[in-house]
């Protein structure tokens, strides 16, 4: 099933896409039903499905990017959720940046409230997954040493276009396409940390909540985006991810 989140008539709402957008009654988290009133593609605007409190991010998890070792744990970091964008948002280009770079990201997005969980329990916690690009402002991340000033712009993470709660997520083509030419290009089942592993990981950490994202690391291939450019994050099974590149807006 594709949980989808738009605006229509300047208000948002859940739906559910198969061709068309149907709405629902309840609560994507909990319980809800399926309507028979519709509304089409084209006549909305698709918004990130989920508001997360927080989106925990995990450095280098692919390995055709590096090997893991026996000792190793995963690397956590954090965006913060005003880095939030939408399907076919904007990501500005800050000015202090000469290094903004796309990050193809498998997304896994939260159900319900999860602290200490264990490997064995771990899906019962995952309502699906989605699209994300961990947008990265390299130099300054290198500059910084740690990486929340490089990571965390405004419009840095895009997510989307679906929530797909009825996937194997450890066997998913991943792409990165930048106008139209393919940059990344992998498999989850070649993630370092699978998705169990890291739920218990992070949850041992803190606490994760209903709509909060774990962005589960980027394959090889990384590099630099210009303003002008058109980026989008394809992963089998839910969909394509599209934002262009931009100058910083004021708000
Ligand atoms: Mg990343």
């Amino acid at each position: 099933m594709k949980i989808v989140k738009f605006v229509k008539d300047s208000e948002a709402a859940y739906g559910i896409f198969n061709n068309k957008i149907y709405g629902i009654a309840g609560s994507i988290f909990t319980d809800f039903t399926v309507l028979k009133d519709y509304v089409l593609v084209d006549e909305v605007t698709l918004l990130a499905p989920c508001t997360p409190s927080k989106a925990v991010c995990i450095g280098l998890n692919y390995n055709d990017h590096k090997k893991k070792t026996d000792l190793e744990e995963p690397t956590l970091f954090l965006k913060p959720p005003s880095s939030l964008n939408n399907p076919n948002g904007i990501i500005e280009y800050p000015a202090i940046s000469n290094d903004v770079q796309y990050e193809a990201e498998l997304a896994i997005v939260i159900k319900k409230q999860a602290r200490n969980i264990v490997v064995e329990n771990a899906y019962e916690y995952i309502l699906g997954y989605t699209c994300a690009n961990d947008v990265s402002a390299r130099d300054l991340q290198k500059r910084d040493g740690q990486w929340t000033r490089g990571k965390s712009f405004d419009t840095f993470m895009p997510l989307g276009p679906c929530i797909e709660t009825d996937i194997d997520p450890h066997n998913l083509d991943i792409k990165l396409y930048l106008n139209d030419k393919v940059c990344q290009s992998s498999n989850t089942c070649n993630l370092l940390f699978n998705i169990p592993e890291l739920i218990a990981f992070i949850t041992e950490v803190m606490t994760l909540y209903p709509g909060d994202v774990i962005l589960t690391g980027t394959p090889a291939g990384v590099g630099p985006m210009q303003i002008g450019d058109r980026v989008v994050v394809e992963i089998e099974g839910i969909g394509r991810l599209e934002n262009t590149i931009g100058n910083v807006r004021c708000r």
